[in-house]
């Protein structure tokens, strides 16, 4: 481990070192299956039923014995069965059952043909195309058998594993008790939204942008608002929060200037792990621990606050969560529009444009990549993720983004 003083961390080791220092807020509680989108499982989940719970169709059409159809080309229609159905009904021989998506097949069915397949005539039921055996029926058990492992401990909680965990009539879920996550803005030219702004006064956005970041991971936010550039404000507010958050997450104060007092004061309430990444934007971003909770100081230019808590805080996050495995942002393939020249040493997330071109995803730089213009961030739709060690990138060179949604503008072209 690099002492606090010495040379910057890369993004890699810094994720190491705050991962290795991170530990799950090991205590869960049990809620309702409607509240706990996003949460982790704290237990396996073991199936309680078979789904399906019995052999049924999966078209709407007719079941028959497929044996039966090698003598006959018709069969005279013998029976209907719906889904809901609570009998198992019996198929006579060399008959065919109209049959409905999800209803039981009948006793002596072993397959169904779909209604398309199928012409209806005054002596029964005709098919165009003979099935296979077991075609469009489903197996009691073939989804979930009751005792297979359906959700492991330490999963998040997509709706697909709501759906599933409903499948199985489960109504509650044991999951992790969510974190709870300090938000401190530091500053002395800091402005509350909402009120003028005074002379050499800036609006705080930190604020707003990093609580919609942490709202998506299922954490519970404790504002502690803006506070000044002042050893004793500051001592004060972070011994609270120390007692009171899993993480405290500041902005601003962190760096060399003489107003940046939260490493000092950090380190005087407990320790500084490490300080300084080779990311841009973002190097002034701090890791430490009061007592139980972890500390996460990012700069307070608002692109350096917002990249560092993405790719830095978020996985600190997810280990306080009990999340099995820590996430990375989904990295993909483009070809650069334009050569690009850079001084190397950090692993730079200039804020691009992506799209589709001829079967292949390109990549634009916005022109403006200044740590401190937001508008960089909102007018992109995907990081350019630019090597530590590379100065010089090529037109046409294949590069590494990270797409901001996985749901994306087609025409969005630079
Ligand atoms: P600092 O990291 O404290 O040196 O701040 C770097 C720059 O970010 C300065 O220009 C600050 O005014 C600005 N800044 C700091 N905190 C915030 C915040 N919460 N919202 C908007 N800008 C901020
Ligand atoms: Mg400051």
């Amino acid at each position: 481990m690099p002492s606090a003083t010495s040379k910057w961390l890369s993004l890699e080791d810094a994720l190491q070192h705050t991962l290795a220092l991170t530990h799950t807020v090991d205590e869960s509680e049990t809620i309702p299956l409607s509240e706990a989108l996003m949460r982790i499982a704290a237990n396996d989940v073991i199936a309680p039923v078979n789904v399906p719970p019995w052999t049924n169709s999966a078209m709407d059409g007719y079941a028959v014995c497929v044996s039966d159809l090698t003598h006959n080309d018709m069969l005279p229609v013998s029976t209907t069965v719906l889904a809901g159905t609570q009998d198992i009904v019996s198929l006579p021989p060399g008959t065919a059952a109209r049959i409905m998506t999800g209803a039981p097949l009948p006793k002596g069915a072993d397959t169904v043909i779909m209604q398309e397949n199928a012409i209806t005539g005054e002596h029964g039921v005709k098919f165009t195309d003979v099935p296979s055996k077991g075609e469009n029926t489903r197996a009691r058990g073939n989804d979930i058998t009751k005792g297979d492992c359906i959700l492991t401990k330490g999963t998040r909680l997509s709706p697909a594993h709501l759906m599933l965990l409903a499948s199985q009539g489960i109504t509650t879920v044991s999951v992790y008790r969510k974190i709870k996550v300090g938000l401190m803005a530091t500053g002395d030219e800091l402005c509350q939204p909402g009120h003028p702004l005074q002379a050499g006064q800036i609006y705080e956005s930190n604020s707003t942008g990093i609580s919609a970041l942490l709202a998506e991971l299922g954490v519970e936010i404790i504002h502690y608002g803006i506070v000044k550039d002042d050893i004793d404000t500051l001592t004060r507010t972070i011994t609270e929060a120390s007692s009171q958050t899993d993480l405290l997450l500041t902005t601003g104060g962190v760096s060399v200037g003489d107003a940046d007092h939260v490493k000092p004061v950090i380190d005087t309430l407990g320790t500084v792990d490490f300080w300084k990444v080779a990311i841009k934007p973002g190097k002034p971003f701090a890791f430490g621990r009061v007592g139980n909770m972890v500390f996460c100081g990012v700069p307070g230019n608002p692109v350096s606050a917002y990249v560092t808590t993405q790719m830095l805080v978020t996985p600190v996050i997810e280990r306080l969560q009990g999340l099995g495995q820590t996430t990375s942002p989904l990295r993909i393939q483009a070809r650069l529009t334009t050569s690009l020249k850079r001084r190397p040493g950090r692993t730079d997330f200039q804020r691009a444009i992506m799209f589709a071109q001829d079967g292949q995803w390109r990549v634009t730089p916005l022109p403006n990549q200044s740590s401190g213009v937001m508008s960089s961030v909102t007018q992109a739709n995907c990081y350019l993720e630019l090597p530590a060690e590379q100065s010089c990138f090529d037109a046409e060179q294949w590069v590494t983004v990270i797409p901001f949604a996985l749901r994306i503008n087609l025409e969005n072209t630079q």
